[in-house]
């Protein structure tokens, strides 16, 4: 716990090298950069411990295909830190060896990154046939297993979109609770180099998204979130917003092999998202962080519209 008592969530990366390449990764730019060492995650999850984390989030890149993966999980888990998770594209988890071998070691949680609900959707993002199959297989070698804690993330972007409520029917069907749809980060990597084939109009995007939402609630689903998206476009699902969730509960930090952030929730606020001239008098300016810089730099901010 912090002096704040909000819980230290560190996000561990442990390199950018990945199995998947999907078209709009932050850190399509930075596969060059090399992989952390054992050692070096050895030493920070000491570090995260010694920090009172009450999370550690390690991710990559792709961590699960490290031949340390387990080790690093392990040390996390015998040091005591109370949740230490990964998010996946979980490809790994089709060798059912592999993915004992992962539950053994500790973890207590997975989060699976699905970007459609069939292959076609999935692989034409992740630019690797036959990754839908092998994290579908994944999703069921781990509940054989009896390994129950998944939940799902999916980005948002132009080529998924019409495709959100069936992804919303791919999640109810393999009971994951926990869902978060992220509305494309353009600020880096993929889709900003690719801004026009990939990011969607919020205007286009927030239907779909709060359709999906709407799917999972009849379905008993209330902890789906959206996330990186202008409360004015969610105004009947001002729950369902991660950042709201995310800011009352963790202080968050970024431990990455080119950079180290203390404070990842308030620096997006600051310098990755921006509200405009048009929420002046919104009464959700204060929960709201607005839309990502390099949006509004495309886009412009005509569809922003303060809520009075
Ligand atoms: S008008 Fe601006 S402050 Fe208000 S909800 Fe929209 S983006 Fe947020």
């Amino acid at each position: 716990m912090t002096t704040e008592k909000k819980m230290l969530k560190v996000v561990l990366f442990t390199g950018y090298a990945c199995n998947n390449n999907c078209a709009f990764c932050i850190d399509a730019d930075k596969r060059a950069i090399p992989e952390k060492t054992t050692a070096e995650l050895l030493k920070e999850v000491v570090k995260a411990r010694s920090k009172g984390a009450y999370v550690l989030e390690i991710i990559g890149g792709e961590a699960t295909i490290r031949p340390d993966f387990n080790r690093v999980v392990g040390a996390a888990k015998r040091l005591g830190i109370p949740q230490v998770t990964c998010a996946t594209n979980g490809r790994v988890f089709a060798d059912p060896a592999a993915a004992k071998k992962i539950v053994a070691s500790g973890i207590d949680a997975l989060i699976f990154s699905v970007h459609g609900p069939d292959a076609a959707t999935h692989d034409e993002l992740t630019c690797a046939p036959g990754s839908f199959a092998q994290l579908k297989k994944g999703l069921r070698n781990l509940r054989a297993l009896g390994f129950e804690r998944i939940s799902g993330n999916t980005t948002v972007v132009k080529p998924n979109l019409a495709a959100l409520p069936r992804l919303a029917e791919f999640y109810i069907k393999n009971r994951i609770s926990n869902v978060e749809y992220i509305f494309v980060d353009p600020n880096y990597g993929g889709a900003r180099n690719h801004f026009k084939e990939l990011v969607p109009r919020i205007s286009k995007a927030a239907p779909q998204m709060r359709k999906a939402l709407k799917l999972g609630r009849a379905a008993g689903m209330d902890q789906w979130k959206v996330r990186y998206v202008p409360l004015c476009h969610f105004k009947d699902c001002l729950d369902q917003i991660s950042e709201t969730n995310e800011r009352e509960l963790f202080l968050t930090e970024h431990w990455a092999p080119d950079f180290r952030n203390t404070d990842a929730i308030g620096s997006r606020a600051a310098v990755g998202r921006r509200k405009t001239a048009r929420c002046r008098g919104c009464r959700l300016f204060s929960a709201c962080e607005g839309l990502w810089v390099e949006y509004l730099k495309n886009y412009g901010d005509a569809e922003l519209k303060a809520v009075k």
